[in-house]
């Protein structure tokens, strides 16, 4: 196979979405599955709503989930001259025509064919007239009147819709401005563009494109149509479905690998397999396992994704990733070494670095300030639970060297002198030492407060 080359072509209206960042996605793993190229085009021609604070944001939300494009990224908007020369080139062979019909003449023809029961279209009126360029005047192509224009999507199958259905399309609006299936044809073509996935929303335009290709002498790309992505009501997905655009994702804590598989799983699949790594989706990637039928969007296995990718992230690069949130909170500059204790000590329950963040605040806010949450405080601070805190504050307190493994003994040891179960002393020091039931262990803990911290936090529980 040549070399397989494929691209992204968002208009810069908007954020990017997460239907767009699926399709971004497999066009990136179908070009690096194949050790290809991946290209980038902005399709900015609507000068009235595309926005340069959209391609930033765009370009951002690529590089954040690690989709790097090869070259520079293509603007649709520096590009009219050769979209001209294109048209040029149509006229020249006869294979476009100068049209002089009004949009309210077009509109009248519709009109016409809709009331003869026939597909509203434009009658071609100015196809044989040999005008010249002229005031006003659209470039149509000259479609063929006969005949099925035909092609193979990797996803849907064979498509073919009849040419009789189709209008002469306008290449060149009045303006001088192109139309958007010549320009996207154009720069296909000369990208060097093989693949073209995406929404299928445009799988209408595409036989439009193909008749382009034809007229132009161009290879036509392979297309692959992926279907929609759904609510959960199998509904249009809107906001109101939890779903966000990719950059706010990025602000609620979401890890930009658990947001590409899952968007991948949303669309793809590889036997029930649902975790994977991003080098063995570059290897497993393929346009056959793409699904046909459109997928619901669901917020709540996104986060279940989120949280094995924050399980089996790294301490040290968790601890990096969930300090932005912390700073949000006011825990600035904490340690490395002991942020990412920490943040190993709660990953098994975060689904997201806010929650991460949240959950951890207890063994970072400093002794003095832990708050108490008051239930707690009733049920495991009575006179017993704090009799049990004076006495292991002194254990603790002739430990040499304190550690989470020093303070375990010092636990075991206590509970079987005593006689106690741990849940007698369990609870009273958890309050202790977090503020609140629930958290990691409580060893694990005073290692990490260390001895001082240990017997303030203690201390204050006792005097309570
Ligand atoms: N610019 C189009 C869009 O954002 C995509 C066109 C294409 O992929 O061919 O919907």
């Amino acid at each position: 196979m040549s070399k397989v080359v494929t691209r992204f072509a968002p208009s810069p209206t908007g954020h990017l979405h997460i239907g767009g960042a699926r399709t971004a996605i497999f066009s990136w793993l179908l070009a690096r599955h194949f050790g290809g190229e991946f290209v980038l085009r902005i399709e900015d021609t609507d000068l009235e709503r595309s926005r340069q604070e959209y391609t930033d944001s765009i370009l951002a939300s690529m590089s954040w989930l690690g989709l790097d494009w090869d070259g520079e990224p293509v603007y649709q908007s520096q590009r009219f001259d050769l979209y001209n020369k294109y048209i040029d080139q149509l006229l020249e062979e006869g294979k476009a025509y100068w049209c002089e019909c009004t949009p309210e003449e077009v509109e009248a023809m519709r009109e016409t064919a809709r009331a003869n029961g026939l597909k509203p279209k434009y009658n071609g009126r100015c196809r044989e007239r040999g005008l010249e360029a002229g005031e006003g005047r659209v470039v149509r192509l000259k479609a063929p009147l006969i005949g099925k224009t035909v092609f193979k999507d990797l996803v849907k199958g064979t498509i073919a819709f009849d040419n009789s259905e189709l209008d002469d399309m306008i290449i060149r609006r009045a303006d001088g401005s192109p139309t958007y299936n010549l320009a996207v044809v154009v720069d296909d073509a000369t990208m060097g563009v093989t693949h073209v996935l995406r929404g299928d929303d445009h799988v209408n335009n595409t036989p439009k494109q193909v008749m382009l290709y034809e007229a132009l002498g161009l290879p036509v790309p392979e297309f692959g149509h992926v279907p929609m992505i759904l609510g959960p009501d199998r509904q249009k997905l809107s906001k109101r479905h939890g779903a966000k655009a990719v950059i706010d994702y990025k602000q609620t804590g979401l890890l930009p690998q658990a947001l590409v598989n899952y968007l991948v799983r949303l669309g793809w699949s590889y036997g029930d397999q649902e975790i994977f790594g991003l080098q063995e989706l570059i290897e497993k990637f393929s346009t056959d396992n793409l699904s046909r039928s459109a997928a619901g969007f669901d917020p709540e296995k996104l986060l279940w994704i989120n949280a094995q990718y924050i399980k089996k992230t790294p301490d040290a690069e968790l601890a990096e990733l969930v300090r932005p949130f912390l700073a949000e909170s006011g825990f600035d500059g904490v340690g490395a070494a002991f942020l990412a204790v920490a943040a190993g000590m709660y990953k098994e329950r975060a689904r997201d670095l806010i929650e991460l963040a949240a959950a951890m605040q207890p063994v970072l806010c400093a002794d003095a300030d832990l708050p108490f949450d008051e239930k707690a405080v009733e049920k495991a601070l009575g006179e017993e639970g704090r009799g049990h805190l004076a006495a292991l504050r002194e254990a603790f307190a002739a430990c040499a060297e304190f550690d989470g493994h020093a303070a375990h003994e010092v636990l075991q040891k206590y509970v079987a002198d005593k006689g106690l179960k741990f849940k007698a002393v369990g609870p009273p020091l958890r309050v202790a030492l977090l503020g609140a039931m629930g958290g990691p262990d409580l060893s694990a803990v005073m290692g990490l407060l260390g001895k001082e911290r240990t017997l303030a936090r203690l201390d204050r529980a006792v005097a309570l």
